[in-house]
């Protein structure tokens, strides 16, 4: 399966056209003596857009938060064909974006410096932003339908607008790489394709890679390439959307009681009340 090549290979110091985008292989993550992953493997090809999903405390944020260098862990991730763990802060900031699942807001900042920060990468230590990088962030709030608060405080927004703002610092950070944990769980179905649609769109223009986790298991379905079920903190399917989204797993897994209604875009998962 997997053919991971050796970290004695980590040495490359940029990033390969043919390697996957991300490359997990064998991780295991354990929290306060608490084993949350376990021997997790997951490939994500360039311009691929794959979606974990399982139920509640499966380790969906674990798992992103790993791939993304931000816990201990043993196995191996690469990410660009580099090894997670030889790339710096700042050269991490240039290959992955990550809306987290619940960011902290900076109290006081507005809008606009709070998407600027999405440019840091790119600021040259003790500088100032470029007129690029405004433009950029500029942009970024267009498309997001958000450039009418950019001078207001983040905290005054309303949750769902919030987190707009978070995908904008990420998209404005122009990583090849987006992580998105559960990123439109806050927004109304309107919002939620607005924003989905969007981050579609820039990976086909753009080459984007993208690796999300999503509650919502029919909007998952409809903008995976494939799903990956994680269950107990173990990878227990892997697929395109109608070979994870049946009955029988997620009946399994979650204990859920659904019908699977064939869709344009992928299964349409309704829960049926007994
Ligand atoms: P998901 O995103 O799938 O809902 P998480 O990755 O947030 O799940 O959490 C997976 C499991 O790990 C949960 O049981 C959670 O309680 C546990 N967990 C998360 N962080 C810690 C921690 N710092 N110490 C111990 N357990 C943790
Ligand atoms: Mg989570």
């Amino acid at each position: 399966m997997d053919s991971a090549p050796a970290d004695s290979a980590s040495t490359d110091s940029g990033t390969t056209d043919s390697a996957p985008a991300v490359e997990v292989v064998g991780l295991s993550v354990t929290l306060d003596g608490a084993p949350i992953l376990d021997d997790v493997s997951l490939t994500v090809f360039p311009g691929e857009w794959v979606t974990v999903i399982g139920p509640n405390g499966a380790g969906k944020s674990t798992l992103l938060r790993a791939v993304n260098g931000l816990l201990p862990a043993s196995g191996h991730i690469r990410l660009l064909g580099t090894a997670g763990g030889a790339l710096r802060r700042r050269d991490r900031a240039r290959v992955v974006a990550t809306v987290a699942q619940s960011p902290v807001v900076p109290p006081g900042m507005a809008v606009l410096d709070y998407v600027l920060l999405g440019r840091t990468p790119y600021i040259p230590a003790l500088g100032r932003e470029s007129a690029a990088d405004l433009a950029v962030v500029h942009d970024v709030l267009e498309q997001l339908d958000l450039a009418a608060f950019a001078d207001r405080p983040l905290v005054t927004l309303s949750g769902g607008e919030r987190q707009r703002v978070f995908l904008a610092r990420a998209l404005a950070q122009g990583a090849p790489l987006l992580l998105l944990d559960e990123p439109t769980s806050a927004l109304d179905i309107g919002h939620q394709q607005e924003v989905l649609d969007l981050v579609d769109r820039l990976r086909r223009e753009h080459g984007l890679t993208v690796l999300a986790t999503m509650h919502d298991l029919t909007v998952a379905g409809e903008y995976a390439d494939r799903l990956v079920l994680l269950a107990d903190g173990r990878v227990v399917a892997v697929g395109p959307p109608p070979e994870v989204l049946t009955a029988e797993l997620l009946e399994r897994h979650y204990r859920a009681r659904v019908r699977i209604i064939p869709g344009d875009h992928g299964p349409l998962v309704v829960p049926v009340r007994s």
